[in-house]
């Protein structure tokens, strides 16, 4: 039997094979078929992930993770986990080609998903005007327009943080009800750089290489055209949890709970790292420090459970 498997190949998951490669685990990753690298892969300049001073593509840091990985002898599986049985002292994860590993301890690092507008163009302009991440993002908008989508405490954090850059903000929300709290919905509204655009929904993304505006509907069905360089979509995020959420317990925002700073889940054996369980910051390198401690909590428990 395996000593750990890991579901998942982002920074939080690669970064826990890192960790527990070098501790002699021999860890096992399960990458996904279609996603492996996770998130970062979409996009194009991480400018924020520390040690590149010039910035970074995001395939190539996840690509250097993968090969970081494999040369402490982590193994690679290009497939899905598609179920678990994680209560008890056998892990039992079964993968898309119908192999069932074992393993004595499991780390979940699945990510979550930006929610999206479902708009054609949308993925096509992502990393190219398109973003979900102010913070990530927001700095190659100096001196520009932009809109953020959304109507939280997020949508208001993201537009405030992009006045530090931008000379407009636009606020789109489709109603006058904000779920935004009213402090931070006050501190965007006395912002004399942000314009609030309520009553609308974003119906379409225009942009040949990058965004140049974007199609307005109002409550009444009619229609306008915005120019905006930069369009940052607020909506909130799913962690994935799907595979897992009928055993581990998950908190109000659907995240994995874990006992404090640690990466315990409430079952033994059973760690969870990355955005997974991460409602606030969603970062890469936030990620790869929850891979780390991952790591450390599934090494401790095996040695304990010797
Ligand atoms: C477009 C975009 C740009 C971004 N830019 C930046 C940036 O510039 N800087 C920054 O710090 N952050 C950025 N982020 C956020 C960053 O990518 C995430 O915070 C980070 O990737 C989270 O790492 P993670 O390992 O927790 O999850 P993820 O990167 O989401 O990886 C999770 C992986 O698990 C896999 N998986 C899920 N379920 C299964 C399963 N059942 N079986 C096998 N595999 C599974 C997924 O397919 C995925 O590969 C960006 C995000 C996006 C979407």
């Amino acid at each position: 039997m395996r000593d750990l498997i890991i579901i998942g190949s982002g920074p939080a998951g690669y970064t826990a094979a890192i960790y527990a490669a070098r501790a002699d685990l021999k860890p096992v990753v399960i990458t996904s078929s279609v996603e492996m690298g996770g998130d970062l892969m979409k996009t194009t300049e991480v400018d924020n992930f520390p040690g590149f001073p010039e910035g970074v593509m995001g395939p190539e840091l996840m690509m250097n993770m993968q090969a970081q990985a494999e040369r402490f002898g982590a193994e690679l599986i290009f497939d899905d986990a598609v179920s678990v049985e994680l209560e008890g002292p056998v892990k039992k994860v079964t993968l898309g080609n119908g192999d069932v590993l074992e393993a004595r301890a499991v780390i979940l690092s699945t990510g979550s998903e930006y929610r999206r507008l479902g708009l054609d163009d949308e993925a096509r302009l992502s990393g190219f005007g398109v973003s979900w991440c102010a913070t990530c993002d927001g700095a190659f908008f100096r001196k520009r327009t932009v809109a953020v989508v959304g109507g939280g405490d997020s949508a208001m954090e993201e537009a405030t943080f992009l006045t530090r850059f931008a000379d407009k903000v636009y606020l789109l929300h489709r109603s006058d009800n904000f779920r935004a709290s009213p402090a931070m919905l006050s501190r965007a509204k006395a912002d004399a750089k942000i314009e609030f655009v309520t009553g609308v929904t974003v119906t379409g993304i225009q942009g040949t290489d990058a965004v140049s505006g974007i199609t307005l509907t109002e409550t009444d069905g009619s229609t306008r055209e915005l120019a905006i360089d930069g369009l940052f979509v607020a909506i909130g995020a799913d962690p994935r949890t799907a595979l897992f959420a009928d055993t581990v317990t998950l908190t109000e925002a659907g995240t994995v709970a874990v006992d404090g700073r640690s990466s315990r889940t409430n079952l033994a054996g059973v760690f969870a790292a990355g955005d997974v369980i991460d409602p606030t910051y969603r970062q890469a390198i936030t990620a790869a420090g929850s891979g780390a401690v991952a790591a450390l909590d599934a090494q401790h428990y095996l040695e304990s459970a010797h």
